[in-house]
């Protein structure tokens, strides 16, 4: 079957809800087979009318910083034209984000023979191009010959810990290694004798009779029975070249780790006049780069850029800036020395901590009330913002596989590429929103940090920490693994437990649904200019918007209710004493303390941090007074 036979459309979801939670080089599962999202290099906007790339500069910096994406110079909303509603076979439906069927082996419906997509014994059908769901794939050969039986994705694959995805080698695997001994091109068939996960599943071969069941691939001892990683990249098309060495997992169809986004984030912030050269020299580094000095007068005659945007600097402003660049450039990307992730929360911190805040703009506005902190709550919080307007944009960067990165640490887990080439745009979406900036002062939390930092619970939550990271992650980076290196510090417990409840309150008494909700969570910085902040924010694509109901929380009245409820709502849970006692465990992998679905857990898309580093007992009196942030009832 030839590869334009598939370009058709198999589903109508607006890509941009999609690209974090199933974007490039992730497997969807659709009812009868799966499809993978294939590269950027596929990506075509050429029938996508009224795009335009999303402007972020602060993220398009960032985003640079790693050596992969130097050359990025756009960030760019999935392609999509609307009218497909309207005209199915129209415009619209050449448009959206490319995807390739895999896996390739279909089994049968009726008589269970296994075969791939190339050997013409299985045809696609998308007879009714207005229900692009009911899109399936036949088996046309067979003693049922004619009756064209439903055939379904075999629902096994390979990945490995550097983000590979390959076929599972059934043919390899139920000769045992070796190769059929009556037929070249043998045929299989799969029986599914119930179970899942492949409990019970047996393969055979029809050509010599030969059998195994797929049991034997699965766990620690299965690895053995499966060769080493061909080092596939199937949403490139690509194979790294000798291989990648590792031992892949068989993984089922659907399995939350075939695919892990890599996302940067960041708030549109106004621009502050100091950082605007350092901005526009990222922006037209290309150009700079290259640059001596001495070339600048030419540039400045000839080049627009800098004709046009570096009016207000001289030559050696420029250059110096030039060279800060190039050296920060240097020190994350060419050293040894793993690449850091980058720094998107200072500047939003030093924002929403001014003391005058900063004039309003289309994609940013906050309001501080004139009296302050409400009265009651003047034991609890520094500072009150209410957040008019904000606008995030996000930029899915690569993904991984097996293992969730991690964002302070990206060295830690293989990122796969997007692209074949080093890519010049990633895809990004942006939300608008609202939200309510609370600030919790400074005294009070040294105060707690002294009462806490050599507890046994804080202790516990440090260790589980520590031997969490070395199981998961130390024999991937030889030498020098520093377990501690990336702790959160104390005060985020206390702050991220504290915005949780904050989250589940504003859900209750307004009735959003939790997962429209996001945190940013402003913890550590350094003694000059401590952080302890908490952002909540409504971000929901395409303008849905609470218009105005989140910020109205942050009304004097209004928040201490909602403060008032969240906390007592924190002094029980319905899965107490058992919750209440909860002490966090490296080995069960549970990296948080008093804190269950019940009483504190929220979406994955709201909580920056998987739900981990969270502990009632450091916020309120369930554990004893000493260990809580508020020890006395609001
Ligand atoms: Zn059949
Ligand atoms: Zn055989
Ligand atoms: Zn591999
Ligand atoms: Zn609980
Ligand atoms: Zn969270």
């Amino acid at each position: 079957m030839r590869e334009s036979n598939y370009r058709r459309r198999v589903g109508a979801v607006r890509p941009s809800h999609l690209m974090f939670t199933s974007g490039v080089g992730a497997l969807v599962d659709l009812p009868n087979f799966a499809v993978l999202v294939r590269g950027l290099d596929d990506w075509n906007y050429t029938h996508a009318y009224g795009w335009e790339p999303i402007e972020e500069p602060r993220l398009l910096e960032a985003v640079r910083r790693n050596k992969r994406h130097r050359k990025v110079g756009e960030l760019r909303p999935a392609p999509w034209t609307e009218g497909l509603e309207r005209d199915p076979g129209g415009v619209a439906s050449k448009v959206g984000v490319p995807t390739l069927p895999f896996p390739d082996w279909f089994r049968c419906t009726i008589c269970n023979e296994l075969g791939q997509l190339d050997s013409d014994a299985f045809a696609f059908e998308n007879a009714n191009p207005r229900r692009p769901h009911e899109a399936r794939f036949t088996h046309n050969t067979g003693a049922h010959r004619g009756r064209k039986p439903l055939a379904v994705a075999a629902r096994f694959v390979l990945a490995c810990a550097e983000g590979h995805l390959d076929e599972f080698p059934y043919r390899h695997f139920v000769h045992r290694g070796e190769a059929c001994p009556k037929a070249s091109h043998p045929r299989l068939r799969m029986d599914d004798r119930g179970g899942n996960i492949g409990a019970n599943v047996e393969l055979s071969c029809i050509s010599c009779g030969e059998r195994r069941n797929l049991r034997e691939a699965t766990g620690e001892r299965g690895l053995a029975n499966l060769p080493r990683c061909r080092g596939r990249h199937p949403h490139l098309r690509r194979f790294e070249e000798g291989g990648c060495g590792e031992q892949p997992r068989v993984l089922v169809l659907g399995a939350s780790n075939q695919w892990f986004s890599e996302v940067l984030s960041a708030l549109a912030l106004p621009r502050a006049e100091s950082g605007k050269l350092e901005e526009l020299v990222a922006e037209y580094w290309e150009m700079l780069s290259e640059t001596p000095k001495d070339g600048y007068p030419t540039l400045r005659r000839f080049a627009p850029p800098m004709r046009d945007h570096f009016h207000a600097w001289d030559d050696d402003t420029v250059y110096a800036a030039v060279e800060r660049h190039r050296a920060s450039l240097n020190g994350r990307g060419e050293k040894e020395e793993p690449p850091a992730a980058p720094d998107l929360r200072t500047a939003e911190w030093e924002v929403l901590s001014a003391a005058e805040p900063p004039e309003a703009t289309d994609d940013f506005a906050v309001r501080r009330a004139p009296e302050g902190v409400p009265a009651e709550l003047r034991g609890h919080f520094s500072d009150v913002l209410q957040v008019e307007r904000l606008r995030e944009v996000r930029a899915l960067t690569g993904f991984t596989r097996l293992d969730a990165p991690d964002p302070d640490d990206p060295s830690l887990v293989a990122s796969a590429p997007l692209s074949r080439l080093d890519p010049e745009w990633l895809p990004a979406s942006e939300v608008r929103g609202e939200g309510m900036f609370l600030r919790v002062p400074e005294d009070l939390l040294q105060a707690w940090e002294k009462r806490v930092e050599d507890s046994h619970e804080m202790g516990l939550h440090r260790e589980a920490y520590a031997t969490y990271r070395s199981n998961r992650y130390s024999h991937r980076l030889p030498g020098g693994f520093e377990a501690m290196k990336y702790w959160p510090g104390e005060r985020y417990i206390a702050l991220h437990t504290l915005s949780h409840l904050l989250i589940r309150t504003i859900a209750l008494d307004c009735g959003y649904n939790s997962a429209s909700l996001s945190e940013r969570i402003y913890a550590g910085g350094d003694e000059q200019d401590p952080r302890a902040g908490i952002l909540i924010y409504t971000a929901v694509p395409d303008a849905e918007g609470t218009l105005g109901g989140l910020v109205s929380q942050a009304e004097p009245d209004r928040l201490t209710r909602l403060v008032r409820r969240a906390l007592s709502e924190a002094m029980r849970c319905s899965s107490d004493p058992l919750c209440a006692e909860r002490l966090p465990q490296a080995q069960a992998d549970f990296l948080h303390g008093a804190a269950c679905h019940v009483c504190l857990f929220v979406s994955e898309t709201t909580c920056e941090r998987g739900n981990r580093f969270l502990d009632r007992r450091f916020v309120v009196p369930v554990g004893g007074r000493d260990l809580a942030l508020y020890p006395e009832p609001l």
